[in-house]
């Protein structure tokens, strides 16, 4: 209990005083301490620093998972993309109107943060010009020199300063001085938002990154407005800090703003000019291309800090701590000309706004999706099997989620159906273990045992503690030689499985009733959703791949998928289903059908008995893998005889009719029974039931959540300590 305790609250308290320590004697001691040995020291402790972080910069794995709730950016547009700049000196100060026109003319705007009482007064004119021009203006700390976080105190003296030049320049916008902070007594600041902080930054003073690559909003404290309340009615009878009553009075009144009930906080999300080219001596822009190209990816903010300090306008070359402005440049063109017309370009103050708005309106908490605080703690080995296609897009969140968490993985593919080229792609980094060994029953069995012999070495050598699937049989075989537990996840509960590849655990969605699998009770565990709704959060919408198929927003786009016309699949009455409902859309004007067929030789057969299904492109079989979630997201309607591409559709709010008519799993039953699935019986139902109307899209964030996603992890998370203790 006592070391616990000691671990848990007492070592952080001491690491966080020694953060503290650390950065008041540094800023005592610089001015005494020449420039260069300053920076010497520095670029050594970066190295050291960067060797350190790997793996969590420049890229903090788990970042890029947006908050509860987040409804995208306006316009449609993929990501956001914001600029600002800290004028640290006079030399900054003259270089500002450069890099004014640097950004004009490739179209961008940016906010200039001044230091209000630093080396440097900010003229007036300056600051008219960039707001006419369409800049933004930002108060940079007070006096820059490290100790405005020092005491409570202090700091409520100089918030009433700060307020003063936020007023008079006519700014919403506050970055703090080395990026230091405290949220919580910022609230104390007229501000609309804060720079002040960082996904991951490690090379800052005060390091804490905010893991995340999207704004969030800082609730004010219920208690400190009600304080503030008080206080006033009471007349300011209560004494703070070094203040006297009046004067604790007015900064209470000047500096709290009752209709003031949070703030915006904005976290850089690429490295400083400074750390990427000062410290580190990057000699490229690559650094920041990647991480545009993974933010842009996941939708998030890609916010950046360049200080005209240090950038060299000259054509010559750059000197002493400088680096030449044509790397920002480069940067500029890049995102421009790659992700033109893609990102929401806006000034600080904007993007702010619509937080607050969002806020305020509930449409959003405004909370930032939580951060794991056992980054740091030990964790024992899972191990996840691939081995079928449905399998990579739903482990890929489950994966990223585990590893945010400290879960240290060990993920085996099977080479079959595409299953490694689809890993690699989302790079999940697995190892392929085994092959596809056909459709005939005895040579499946016999595969499957043979390849879980082949997994057996890597498995004794790697020593997870659980092994994890959906329904991988050879990973559940070899494990339970191997006495490793098992955690099955399942959401059809007619599959069997012989005692031989029993699982120790079964996760399931909570609509399958426990009744329906031979397993003791307590060793069954449930989520909410299903499969589908683990990874449907992740799609990012993009017609363009509809386009090249030859269709327009305007089509009423049909994506259908024929029944398994194989061997033992074969399925007569499903089948009538398709050819009736065929019939029906081709005769429809407008109507388009994407024709998914199971095999090349599913689509010959249709194409050559159904010729004019195909007349004037009213069907398209594609020539290509298409994204199917996109597919189905851009779709007006889904006609399917397959589980999966149903319930995707379903986690995506598309109307969708079911033409399996197989055993009906308790999964399906149950989104009939919600209306978000309808089961389509007899040929008298594909006319009566099936709807041939434009469907209003909703945004992906509105229909979809990653609350399954944090549900199962959690579980699995539960499940894996058990096993992690006993160790
Ligand atoms: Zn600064």
């Amino acid at each position: 209990m006592r070391l616990a305790y000691l671990i848990r609250d007492v070592i952080p308290a001491i690491t966080v005083l020694l953060y503290m320590l650390r950065n008041r004697i540094y800023y005592d001691l610089k001015p005494f301490v020449p420039r260069a040995w300053r920076r010497a020291v520095r670029r050594r402790l970066a190295a050291r620093q960067r060797a350190k972080a790997r793996g969590t910069w420049p890229i903090m794995p788990g970042s890029e998972r947006p908050p509860e709730g987040w409804l995208g950016w306006p316009e449609g547009k993929k990501f956001a993309v914001i600029l600002t700049h800290d004028i640290e000196g006079k030399l900054g100060l003259e270089r500002c109107r450069s890099l004014m026109e640097l950004e004009m003319e490739m179209g961008f705007r940016s906010s200039f943060n001044f230091i209000p009482e630093g080396s440097y007064r900010v003229f007036a004119s300056l600051r008219h010009d960039m707001v006419q021009n369409g800049f933004e203006i930002g108060v940079h700390d007070l006096a820059h020199d490290g100790r405005l976080f020092r005491s409570e105190s202090g700091f409520r003296r100089q918030a009433i300063e700060i307020n003063r030049y936020l007023e008079e320049w006519n700014a919403v916008g506050f970055r703090s001085a080395f990026m230091l902070h405290n949220l919580d007594w910022l609230h104390r600041l007229d501000i609309e938002y804060d720079l002040s902080t960082f996904d991951t930054d490690p090379f800052e003073p005060q390091p804490e990154g905010r893991h995340t690559i999207f704004p969030f909003w800082v609730p004010a404290p219920a208690a400190r407005q009600s304080e503030v309340r008080s206080q006033r009615s009471l007349g300011g009878s209560q004494q703070s800090g070094g203040l006297t009553t009046d004067e604790a009075l007015n900064s209470e009144v000047s500096t709290i703003n009752d209709s003031r009930s949070g703030y915006a906080e904005l976290p850089y999300s690429l490295a400083q000019d400074s750390t990427l080219f000062l410290l580190l001596r990057e000699t490229s822009i690559e650094i920041w291309k990647k991480k545009v190209d993974w933010i842009a990816h996941h939708g998030g903010m890609v916010l950046l800090n360049t200080h005209p300090d240090y950038m060299a306008f000259t054509n010559g070359q750059a000197e002493r701590w400088e680096y030449p402005a044509s790397m920002y440049r480069q940067l500029l063109e890049y995102v421009a000309g790659r992700y033109s017309g893609e990102f929401w370009h806006v000034l600080p103050r904007q993007a702010a706004d619509l937080i607050r708005r969002r806020v305020l309106t509930k449409s959003f908490s405004g909370e930032r999706a939580p951060v794991t605080k056992r980054l740091r703690q030990k964790r024992a080995k899972l191990w996840i099997d691939l081995d079928n296609t449905p399998h990579v897009p739903f482990f890929e969140p489950i994966v990223e989620e585990l590893k945010t968490r400290g879960f240290p993985l060990l993920i085996t593919a099977r080479d079959a159906f595409q299953v490694c080229e689809l890993a690699r792609e989302k790079q999940l980094g697995c190892i392929k273990i085994g092959r596809h060994h056909g459709k005939h029953r005895l040579i499946k069995g016999a595969g499957l045992v043979y390849r879980a012999l082949q997994l057996a070495p890597t498995v004794l050598r790697e020593k997870p503690i659980l092994a994890i699937s959906h329904g991988a049989r050879s990973q559940l075989l070899v494990s339970n030689w191997l006495r490793i537990p098992t955690l099955l996840m399942e959401d059809y509960e007619y599959c069997e499985f012989p005692p031989m590849m029993r699982p120790s655990w079964v996760l399931m969605p909570d609509v399958i009733p426990d009744a329906s699998l031979e397993m003791p009770k307590n060793r069954i565990r449930k989520y909410q959703g299903t499969k589908e709704d683990v990874y449907a959060w992740k799609l990012r919408p993009d017609f363009s791949a509809l386009k090249d198929l030859g269709l327009e927003q305007s089509d009423l786009i049909a994506t259908v998928r024929p029944p398994a016309t194989e061997a033992h699949y074969h399925n007569p009455e499903s089948e009538l289903l398709f050819e009736r409902f065929m019939e029906r859309v081709s005769t429809v004007e407008g109507a388009k059908v994407v024709l998914l067929p199971r095999n090349r030789k599913q689509g010959d057969f249709i194409r050559a008995r159904w010729p004019h299904w195909f007349i004037d492109d009213r069907t398209i079989i594609p020539s290509k893998a298409l994204d199917g979630l996109n597919l189905i997201f851009n779709s007006d309607l889904v006609v399917s005889g397959g589980g999966t591409m149903n319930r995707e559709a379903a986690a995506l709010g598309i109307p969708v009719y079911s033409i399996f008519r197989g055993k009906i799993g308790a999964v399906d039953q149950n989104l009939n029974a919600e209306g978000r699935l309808v089961l389509i019986k007899s040929a008298g139902d594909v006319e009566d039931k099936i709807l041939l109307v434009k469907h209003q899209r909703k945004n992906v964030a509105e229909v979809t959540s990653t609350k399954t996603l944090h549900h199962i992890v959690d579980q699995i998370e539960e499940i894996a300590e058990r096993y992690n203790r006993s160790l």
